[in-house]
């Protein structure tokens, strides 16, 4: 079997756990705004591979990598969903670690036999949560997050861990409301691990201007640090206060 990706990345560190070796896989239903991967959205574009080259590849790296693993990322690596429970079964047979980056824009509460495939070889998800209100989510992505959402109830479900991502945009996804309410949602999910809350940036815009799209975001500027951090701590708060009603 062949799938389409965009890339890989010999030594990733940013995508899981230790140094990883990371495929950036081709194609995404979503259009979030702050996007740095434009290049990925067209299913087909990039290459196409077998999950035995990819493996190939990791381990002429393995000596590098001991720490970390595989992640898929993209793009969004489920939308090739048989693809990915191959990489990922070939991964686990050798031992190892698979982490899978996703925002979950395919998933269906109604059809998931596809996805729960390769959640048997999942050892670590890292979802994106990128706006908890559903209009919100709408506007920024160009999708509804009912299915993402339940896409984190069944990973919770099935006790798989997962690390939280959420990128805090400028007038966008900053309101305080909202990421205490994102706190309190995700004071739901045991299997939370980590929770990422990473600064909008704009260092995407020259991928854009070569890729001839309008930069959806010309007039946010770059969320600092701090903020980022204020923000984190808005979500943590609700969490705890999620967690003290549940007492
Ligand atoms: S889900 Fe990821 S790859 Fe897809 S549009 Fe959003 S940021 Fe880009």
């Amino acid at each position: 079997m062949k799938g389409r990706i965009h890339s890989t990345e010999s030594f990733g560190t940013v995508d899981g756990p230790g140094v990883r070796y990371v495929v950036f896989f081709q194609g995404c239903p979503l259009r979030c705004k702050y996007c740095h991967n434009p290049d990925t959205w067209e299913y087909s574009g990039g290459h196409e591979v077998t999950a035995e080259e990819l493996m190939r590849e990791y381990d002429s790296y393995k000596e590098f990598l001991k720490t970390g693993g595989i992640t898929a990322t993209g793009g969004e690596p489920l939308a090739q969903p048989e693809f990915l429970a191959e990489l990922f079964s070939l991964a686990k047979s050798k031992g190892v670690h698979t982490c899978l980056d996703t925002s979950a824009g395919v998933y269906s509460p109604a059809e998931h036999s596809k996805i729960d495939e390769v959640l048997k070889y999942t050892d670590l998800v890292m979802l994106d949560i990128k706006h908890i209100d559903p209009d919100g989510h709408k506007k920024l992505t160009g999708m509804g997050n009912s299915h993402i959402l339940a896409f984190a109830e069944h990973i919770r479900d099935l006790g798989i861990p997962v690390w939280i991502r959420h990128v805090v945009v400028p007038g966008i996804t900053d309101k305080y409301d909202e990421l205490f309410r994102l706190g309190e949602y995700l004071s739901t999910l045991k299997n939370v691990k980590a929770l990422d809350v990473l600064p909008y940036h704009d260092m995407a815009k020259p991928k854009y201007a070569e890729l001839g799209i309008d930069y959806p975001l010309p007039d946010t500027p770059p969320l600092s640090k701090e903020a980022a951090i204020r923000a984190r701590e808005i979500i943590i708060s609700g969490i705890k206060s999620g967690l003290r009603k549940r007492i």
